[in-house]
């Protein structure tokens, strides 16, 4: 990646400044040296000084911009990651997992609230995609057996470079030391020349794509070191991140944990289909655990070992990638990252979702729409807009078949975080399936009257593929009899033109040569009554735990208490996510107000509104406190028998409202049939304000 024009600008000036800063310094020493006058001695310190001043501006200036912004430094970024982390781990949202056993690194609990808050997350995600959409949800088993995940590739691929520091034993993910050097020495050593903080920048930029040899050449051209030893390091190997586990007593069936949750619906396809009436597109949709065993899970909740996944495919034609619905998104606005603009160094920016697909920097109209569709969804939970991004993958992050990949990148106190993956897949994982499992995972197009095709023919000669692969021959048959159309020509004219062609075999997870005599590839000229092909894939994946801790972050805030000694914390979540909507004061304890308060608790219950009575002796303030850290949105005060206050959280304005009337004034606020605004005009404002506020 390209630097950004303004941190290589100060960069060299930085270098420029420092060069100038020693040349001063060495006329000031000769000056010394020689025995010169006191005044001009004085005068070369002074502009020593001067330049050194010049310098600093310059050093800060640069931070700045690494660290990205104004007065965002690290300190406050750490400061405020702890505060949240502090009072989300205070009320349970989360908890680290078997913690009276010092825990594992990489698993979590969620609490009373975070599970509420996921609930409602899940509830939305059902109602925005599967329900809106008419999806088809699908529930299948986390135990996966080997042979699903080694025709997907998981088996094989699913890898991470791992080194191990050569004393202890210690793993650790090779790319992340990596790239901790890279960000540090950019970070802290701002004196590094413009030249050396590219090449850093361009290793950041490919770090996804390197080698293992790469990767361990890098690490000892910098000396990188075990981050808590020092001690030296092994070469990278890779790592295969899945559970294994056995099924069955004998232990003779190998499976895995499943790393994610759409293999389950591509082995479902057909069924899948036949159930959608044999028509294109359709999308399925899952929800479910996910395992991935990572080599050092680190920043809290956004890297862990188990997390939730919801993940959607949706098959459609790949002769035929429009949607229906696009006009409903091609009119949003927001801030997205073409490769072109990241290797070119500049910034993300605001473009209309109409016109990256129009202009093709989005490569269909399908991909657009769930970009959209995520956009929607995402901010609709209070994902703060500025902070959202969607980034395009770089050529060398995509895998080989995908057609384009973007990410839904959330910046949070740990910088841009990718929260939902989208991607084109094309035909591959199908094409995987139908291959290992012999079942052609396929769809038709009927035509209204018979057509007039050439149809390409692949005859594999089996002598001779016999003689050259023996016990793999009918892997290697099978692979080149599901080719496509264009694989197979292009595998034909190869062959005409160079006698010979690298072949991949899913099923032997290899590349093999195939000559001339091995296969003849010709077109012959049928009548044809439908048109019979694999679908493309469109896959927005979402990792549920990822978006619910940048909410988390994007949530929250503090103001100072009434008397302004300390700081309470608020999470400023909407309605549809809060994990209750609602809480029941009596202001006193009096019996009275019990009664008026379990009265609300029971018409609240029948309006279908989460909510939590309060009847501690605890000061009013200290419970509004408490609820506005768990992200209550409203809160009902009884002080009367007859009407009762209900306060916002936010503005912490109250309005009055009859015992009777106030379950469905606060279901008409959570439900979102009206602002808080509305009802404010309809009821009179409650200005006591209670002391303890
Ligand atoms: P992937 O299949 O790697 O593209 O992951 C799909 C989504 O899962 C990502 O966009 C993340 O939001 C989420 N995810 C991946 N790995 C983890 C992890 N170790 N912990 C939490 N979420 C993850």
């Amino acid at each position: 990646m390209a630097m950004d024009a303004s941190e290589e600008t100060l960069r060299r000036a930085m270098s420029d400044k420092q060069a100038a800063v020693d040349a001063q310094g060495n006329t000031v020493r000769d000056l010394k040296a020689s025995g010169a006058a006191k005044a001009d001695i004085d005068a070369a310190v002074e502009a020593l000084n001067a330049l050194k001043l010049e310098k600093s501006s310059i050093e800060k200036q640069l931070q700045a911009t690494i660290t990205g912004g104004s007065d965002v430094g690290t300190l406050s970024r750490d400061a405020f990651r702890q505060a949240v982390g502090n009072t989300l781990e205070r009320r349970l949202f989360y908890i680290p997992s078997f913690k009276i056993y010092r825990g594992v690194a990489g698993l979590y609990d969620y609490g009373p609230p975070g599970c509420a808050v996921k609930a409602n997350v899940l509830a939305f995600w059902r109602q925005h995609f599967v329900l809106e959409e008419n999806m088809l949800e699908v529930d299948c088993p986390c135990v996966t057996p080997e042979v699903v995940l080694k025709a997907s590739g998981h088996v094989e691929k699913f890898t991470d470079l791992m080194v191990k520091d050569e004393k202890t034993g210690t793993c650790y993910r090779a790319d992340h030391l990596l790239k901790d050097f890279c960000k540090e020495k950019l970070e802290k050593d701002l004196n590094m020349d413009a030249e050396k903080a590219a090449e850093l920048k361009q290793i950041l930029a490919i770090l996804d794509d390197l080698s293992a040899e790469e990767l361990g050449a890098k690490i000892k051209k910098y000396g990188i070191v075990a981050p808590d030893t020092k001690n030296p390091l092994s070469d990278p190997y890779p790592f295969n991140l899945m559970f294994q586990t056995s099924i069955g007593p004998s232990g003779l069936i190998p499976g895995y944990m499943r790393p994610e949750t759409a293999q389950g619906i591509f082995v479902n396809f057909k069924d899948l289909y036949y159930f959608n009436g044999n028509k294109l597109p359709f999308a399925a949709a899952q929800i479910g655990q996910a395992f991935r065993n990572e080599i050092s899970p680190r920043q809290g909740l956004l890297r862990v070992r188990e997390f939730t996944l919801a993940e959607i495919e949706h098959f459609v034609d790949p002769e035929d990638k429009s949607h229906p619905k696009f006009g409903d998104i091609a009119h949003l606005e927001f801030l997205m990252f073409p490769r072109t603009e990241q290797t070119s160094g500049q910034s993300a920016k605001r473009m209309c979702l109409g016109d990256a697909v129009y202009e093709g920097i989005v490569n269909n109209q399908t991909l657009g729409y769930f970009i959209g569709r995520v956009y929607l969804f995402l901010t609709q939970l209070g994902i703060d807009k500025e902070r959202l991004r969607f980034r395009q993958h770089l050529a060398n992050e995509m895998a080989h078949y995908a057609a384009d990949c973007w990410d839904a990148e959330i910046e949070c106190s740990y910088g841009w975080i990718e929260c939902v993956g989208i991607a084109d897949r094309s035909a591959y994982d199908l094409r995987a399936h139908s291959e290992k499992s012999g079942v052609p995972l396929v769809a038709h197009e009927k035509f209204s009257e018979p057509k007039e095709v050439e149809k390409v023919v692949i005859a594999p000669v089996k002598k001779e593929l016999g003689l050259a692969f023996k016990g793999n021959q009918k892997n290697v048959v099978e692979a080149l009899e599901v080719m496509d159309e264009k694989e197979a020509m292009e595998m034909k004219s190869i062959l005409e033109s160079k006698g010979e062609v690298e072949f991949h075999v899913c099923t032997l997870g290899k590349v093999v040569t195939i000559k001339k005599s091995m296969v003849t590839i010709s077109k012959e000229k049928k009548k044809e009554h439908q048109r019979t092909f694999t679908p493309s894939v469109i896959e927005p994946s979402f990792g549920i735990g990822r978006i619910i801790y940048c909410l988390f972050e994007h949530s929250f805030y503090t103001r100072p208490s009434k008397a302004g000694d300390e700081q309470l914390n608020v999470f400023r979540f909407p309605s549809l996510v809060a994990p209750i909507k609602c809480t029941v004061f009596p202001l006193v304890q009096n019996q009275q107000y019990e009664e008026v308060a379990k009265q609300i608790s029971l018409s609240l219950t029948a309006a279908g509104i989460s909510h939590k009575i309060d009847i501690t002796g605890t000061s009013i303030g200290k419970r509004y406190a408490r609820t506005d850290e768990l992200g209550v949105p409203l809160a009902i005060t009884v002080d009367s028998t007859s009407s009762v206050t209900i306060r916002e959280r936010d503005s912490k304005d109250q309005i009055r409202v009859s015992v009777e009337a106030v379950a469905s004034v606060v279901k008409e606020v959570t439900d979102g049939s009206s602002t808080w605004t509305d009802v404010s005009w309809r009821f009179p404002a409650h200005s006591h304000v209670s002391i303890d506020e």
